[in-house]
């Protein structure tokens, strides 16, 4: 049983909401900060086990309106590597934008638990840095935690000496809306690489689709720079067409802050660590370390150690990004990519820093969201 009352959970995204979630269902109290303007986020694609959590931990059943408001797609084409030879991978996944999904978690959980919940949307004309500073400083005051779900342009190593954010990277990828030239492309995805970036493109329903473009730098003109690499594309210049005037570029490579979290405070989804896209497994991630970060808050305010629950929790995410940039480097090493700001970006991701180096399996299992010793239980627990 907890002790301690209520946590502040600044940034309600699928981290944030997930993390409060779990801990409304153990008897904590949340209130959740979010920066509303800032919500302007990708179109995600999710694959089915990814999505299967996401039901499991919001106890929503399939065909429930999480997933109806996104589109559902079967296939996934391929085209990498250096004879640019294409493959098709079949496998179920929903593209969704991320602002929608946020809604729909955010109704399921206001429904479920309006007693314990407060959310407070900050408006556009809010400076979120000093909320966001204002916010730690009240933490011991007001609350026995304090929970960093803010996403990738977190201002935690801004406000606070000791952390500190590594970049693993400066490639940005330019998201923008645009029609599909054939209905029969609705249900399939569709990944490119040229020598100068890739591109991927998700359908959003019968006609239009989402397409995104990585670059290895943050481009000036992205109209310009999107048009150039189009061009270059054998495949998805022929599938998609009307490309909207509206563009969206997004940072696009890999970085992680240390330390993750400290006594009363702990940083989860991509506040802690953004993964590179082409992963296209952010959100799963996110999913997975907002649930350990509340089996943290719940084992330390049940007893456990807390050095022990924060070096676990540590330990798990160091080794989960660790593997990512290793996936991150076997991609693009496979790719065509022949540009010197390509060979950078690659040589930049083999820079591993001390902290990352020592990833080990950890200490304790999960049964259900319960952080577990798993010397004591190894029978039934799942290594976390
Ligand atoms: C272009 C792009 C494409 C992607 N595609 C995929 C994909 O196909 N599949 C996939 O699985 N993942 C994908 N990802 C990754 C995915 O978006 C993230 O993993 C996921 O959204 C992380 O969730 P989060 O809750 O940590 O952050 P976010 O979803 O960014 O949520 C952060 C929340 O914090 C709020 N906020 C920000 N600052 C403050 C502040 N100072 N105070 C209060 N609130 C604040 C924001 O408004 C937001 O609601 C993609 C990412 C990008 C950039």
């Amino acid at each position: 049983m907890l002790t301690k009352k209520k946590a502040l959970i600044i940034g309600g995204g699928i981290a944030g909401l997930t993390c409060a979630k779990v801990l409304l269902s153990n008897n904590l109290e949340i209130e959740i900060l979010d920066a509303s303007h800032s919500s302007a986020g990708p179109v995600l694609t999710i694959d089915k086990p990814t999505c299967d959590l996401i039901f499991d931990i919001w106890h929503v059943k399939k065909d429930d309106n999480i997933i109806r408001a996104g589109h559902v797609v079967n296939k996934h084409n391929v085209q990498w590597g250096p004879d640019n030879k294409k493959s098709t991978i079949s496998r179920q996944s929903v593209v969704i934008d991320n602002s929608i999904l946020k809604d729909e978690l955010t109704n399921c959980l206001t429904k479920e638990h309006n007693k314990s919940l407060t959310i407070n949307n900050t408006s556009s004309s809010c400076d979120t840095t000093s909320l966001h500073y204002n916010s730690i400083k009240d933490c011991g005051k007001s609350f026995s935690w304090l929970i960093d779900a803010s996403g990738r342009h977190s201002d935690m190593s801004n406000i606070s000496r000791t952390v500190i954010r590594y970049s693993f990277g400066d490639r940005h990828i330019i998201s923008v809306k645009c029609d599909l030239t054939d209905p029969s492309y609705q249900n399939e995805t569709w990944i490119e690489a040229t020598n100068e970036g890739w591109l991927f493109v998700a359908p959003l329903d019968t006609s239009t689709a989402i397409l995104q473009a990585m670059v290895p730098f943050e481009p000036n003109n992205s109209a310009t720079v999107l048009k150039n690499l189009l061009q270059r594309t054998e495949i998805i210049n022929t599938i998609v067409c009307n490309i909207q005037v509206s563009q969206f570029v997004f940072k696009g490579y890999p970085d992680i802050i240390n330390p993750l979290c400290g006594p009363r405070w702990i940083s989860i989804g991509e506040a802690a660590a953004s993964f590179d896209p082409l992963s296209g497994n952010g959100v799963g991630y996110a999913v997975r370390a907002a649930v350990l970060a509340a089996s943290v808050i719940k084992g330390i305010s049940s007893g456990l150690s807390t050095i022990d629950c924060l070096n676990h929790y540590s330990l798990r995410i160091y080794s989960a990004f660790l593997s990512h940039l290793r996936d991150c480097l076997t991609y693009y090493n496979s790719g065509n990519f022949s540009l010197p700001a390509w060979r950078y970006e690659i040589s930049l991701m083999r820079k591993v820093p001390g902290f990352l180096a020592n990833t080990g399996p950890g200490v304790f299992g999960l049964k259900g969201t319960d952080l577990v010793p798993y010397n004591k239980i190894k029978s039934t627990a799942k290594r976390t």
